[in-house]
């Protein structure tokens, strides 16, 4: 008897899988290239280089090619091109077709799903040298839930010295779990927030501060700090500012919520990702893998008053 074959949803993971690795190449490819082609989007503070705008169309047009029915929203805004072919990936991870779609999502259609992708997340960083904050971000929505999420780290390992595997992808889906990372909490009864590192604030630091923690660690990127919060380095990822988009949270989020950890804005509110959502999470964004309500609590009034949802 011949299997059924496999729900569009996981069908959509397995090529997601394929198309994030091949943006770890993309980015190590115009690093090692020498020529980053910065462009300044808002400000010095909101960079776009050429592995953001290539890394950009690859995904967005390997999804289209194979799933044209998709609402993909991507962060980059970018003239309509032809598309060079060296960047379209056509694979598929084998690994993933292996598991099966929970059973409330395996009647998704393709037409009912919004797409939402971060090429390069950490992109000041990228252009320090800060290699292990960059992550490639593509995450799931269905029915405004994020559901489903690829997070790759194309400088995982960088410092590992030779022999170690550079990059790593991870991904999840909702009841079902987390694969290619190892979860860990932090030690109990400690207290590590997360934060921004290049989009700091008044707000941002007045939040920070009133968490009371045992240390700080001030870094880039959205996927890189709930990364940190899955593998147990920080408690809370703490961030009172209007900057964070959709692209930044919908794969982390998914992520998380697969660990049953939680990521809402600085109110505890979920967030959206329907395809006609504003784009900007302007409640911030507060996430823990463990003790949300804790850190929840914490929030002064007076931050919350200064950030509307
Ligand atoms: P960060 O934690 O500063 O790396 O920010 C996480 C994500 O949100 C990155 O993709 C940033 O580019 C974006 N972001 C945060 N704050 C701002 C801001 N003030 N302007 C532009 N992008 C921002
Ligand atoms: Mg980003
Ligand atoms: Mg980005």
């Amino acid at each position: 008897m011949s299997s059924a074959s496999p729900a569009f949803l996981m069908r959509l993971m397995a090529s997601t899988f394929s198309i994030a690795e091949k943006a770890q190449t993309i980015v190590q490819q115009v690093m090692s290239g020498g020529d980053l082609g910065i462009v300044e989007k808002t400000g010095a503070n909101d960079l776009q280089t050429k592995a953001d705008r290539l890394v950009q169309i690859s995904i967005c047009s390997s999804l289209a090619r194979k799933f044209p029915k998709l609402t993909i929203i991507g962060e980059e805004e970018l003239p309509s091109q032809d598309v060079d072919e060296g960047l379209i990936e056509a694979g598929q991870s084998e690994e993933v077709l292996k598991y099966s779609c929970p059973a409330q999502y395996s009647h998704i259609k393709e037409d009912e799903i919004v797409v939402w992708v971060d090429p390069l997340d950490g992109t000041k960083e990228y252009t320090e040298g800060l290699l292990d904050h960059v992550t490639v971000l593509i995450g799931i929505a269905y029915d405004g839930k994020a559901i489903a999420g690829v997070i790759n780290q194309p400088y995982y390992n960088y410092q590992a010295g030779a022999g170690a595997v550079l990059g790593r992808t991870i991904w999840g889906v909702l009841n079902l779990g987390v694969f290619g990372i190892q979860l860990k909490e932090v030690p109990e009864g400690k207290h590590i927030i997360i934060t921004t590192r290049s989009h700091s604030s008044r707000l941002v630091n007045d939040c920070v501060c009133a968490m009371n923690a045992d240390e700080v660690i001030r870094v880039g990127g959205a996927g890189n700090k709930v990364i940190q919060l899955i593998e147990g380095k920080a408690s809370a990822y703490v961030f009172a500012s209007p900057g964070c988009k959709k692209w930044d949270t919908c794969a982390p989020e998914a992520i998380l919520h697969a660990v049953s950890g939680k990521l809402t804005d600085i109110h505890g509110n979920p967030l959206q990702y329907h395809k006609d959502v504003k784009y900007m999470n302007s409640g911030g964004v507060l996430a823990t893998l463990r003790n949300f309500d804790y850190y929840a609590s914490r929030v002064p009034d007076s931050v919350k008053k200064e950030l509307v949802p």
